[in-house]
């Protein structure tokens, strides 16, 4: 920190503008945590600046010992913490994790069966404004209207129908565990590939706070920094008989040089979560998450599915007579970072969308616990049902961050 100041004050004044906005606001944004001392001291280490096209053992630069070395230990904690044949962590986002899986399981032009995108799906899992939705023949499934849980008996018909190449399951904002058996039972008829990403959830499969998909899925993709806890990027897991596919999807097809500073903030978060406390920590989050949504439901915010599995709270606003734009300005005001979303059948555009959602990542990493969710989510409420009340509700928010600082000092 004293470096940058000294060499370049202005970005480093502006690092301390996020800083104090990161500790002065609630941050319940569900994608994103709080990574250790220890994940951000490997980012910002030398070993960024090397060039390691290729894979340890098999590099297309000379003096890649080291480099070598933090790969190898980030692949060898990955298999272990997901109880995996095969890791490959050298993908520079969870988007690119998918376009790399695409690219080891299917030709352009081939049947994808994914979740839609406005019932909680990815961008990457066949929007029209991605590669996925641009190349691939995507056909999508959703969730019942009465239960809005994932309809098997649908993704079935659809798949004997279409019959597939690839099924994806895995979603952005979808509050339930899957049943990745099913999924599996559903591509084994039709032989298909099975793709599950579990970006947002990857921490609670390490932490075994929810089911793993790795003993289901050909390919598994996450991103490390979302529940897990880990720097920015993804990463995937997969059988042995698609490794290699996987390998050379990742490079030289999509990508070239890897991040090892990246690579050595994912050996570092590995090994944390491997750690005894962070099984505490995964469960934590659940629970922090269930009481975060029966509370926002006792104070009349709808929570879609009736309630959560995991991280995440996503609850239908339309009750208290607002949007979730409208919502996610006036949290915004009271100094709560959190985002609008679609619910299912949503009748509201994605831009002003009907929901709210939540996440406990960062919240459980300050420490907090049941008495601050309730807390939390009845300013939640208040904030959106009342603008008159944003100045007191911005009064307890600070409270509650200034007793629990995120990267607290030291
Ligand atoms: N897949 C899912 C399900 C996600 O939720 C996200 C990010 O929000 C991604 C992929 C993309 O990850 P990234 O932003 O690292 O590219």
């Amino acid at each position: 920190a004293e470096a940058l100041a000294r060499g370049d004050p202005e970005v480093a004044e502006a690092l301390g503008q996020e800083l104090g906005r990161v500790r002065g606001r609630l941050q319940l944004i569900a994608s994103e945590n709080f990574a250790s001392p220890a994940v951000l001291a490997a980012l910002g280490s030398v070993i960024g600046g090397k060039y390691a096209e290729g894979y340890p053992g098999a590099r297309f630069h000379a003096g890649c010992e080291v480099a070598d070395r933090v790969e190898r230990l980030a692949v060898e904690r990955g298999k272990e913490l997901f109880g995996a044949e095969h890791v490959n962590v050298q993908p520079y986002s969870g988007a690119v994790a998918n376009l790399a899986a695409f690219a080891a399981l299917l030709r352009p032009g081939d049947t994808v069966l994914a979740m839609e995108l406005s019932h909680g799906g990815h961008l990457t899992h066949g929007s029209r404004s991605n590669f996925s939705g641009r190349w691939f023949d995507v056909v999508g499934y959703g969730v019942r209207r009465d239960t809005e849980t994932i309809d098997y008996d649908e993704v079935r018909d659809l798949a004997l129908r279409h019959r597939p190449d690839l099924i994806i399951c895995g979603a952005a904002s979808y509050p339930r565990t899957i049943d990745y058996a099913v999924f599996r039972g559903i591509a084994d008829e039709v032989g298909a590939w099975l793709l599950a990403d579990v970006a947002h959830e990857i921490g609670l499969v390490a932490g075994g706070a929810v089911p793993s998909p790795v003993p289901y899925a050909d390919v598994v993709t996450f991103t490390t920094h979302k529940s897990l806890r880990g720097p920015r990027g993804g990463a995937i897991v997969c059988t042995p008989e698609v490794a290699g596919r996987v390998d050379r999807a990742v490079y030289p097809f999509v990508q070239g040089g890897p991040l090892m500073n990246v690579i050595a903030a994912k050996a570092v978060a590995f090994g944390e979560a491997l750690r005894p406390e962070f099984r505490g920590y995964a469960a934590d989050v659940v629970a922090n998450a269930k009481v975060l949504t029966g509370t926002l439901a006792e104070e009349g915010l709808r929570p879609v599915t009736g309630g959560t599995d995991t991280h995440m709270a996503l609850v239908d606003v339309r009750d208290a007579g607002t949007t979730g734009l409208a919502a996610e300005t006036a949290c915004a005001q009271a100094g709560m970072v959190l985002n609008r979303a679609t619910v299912p059948y949503d009748p509201e555009p994605p831009r002003v969308a009907s929901g709210l959602r939540l996440g406990t990542s960062c919240v459980t990493t300050q420490g907090m616990g049941v008495p601050e969710m309730k807390e939390i989510a009845s300013l939640v409420a208040r904030a959106v049902r009342d603008p008159g009340a944003i100045t007191s509700v911005a009064e307890r928010v600070a409270r509650l961050t200034a007793g629990h600082p995120a990267y607290p000092p030291g």
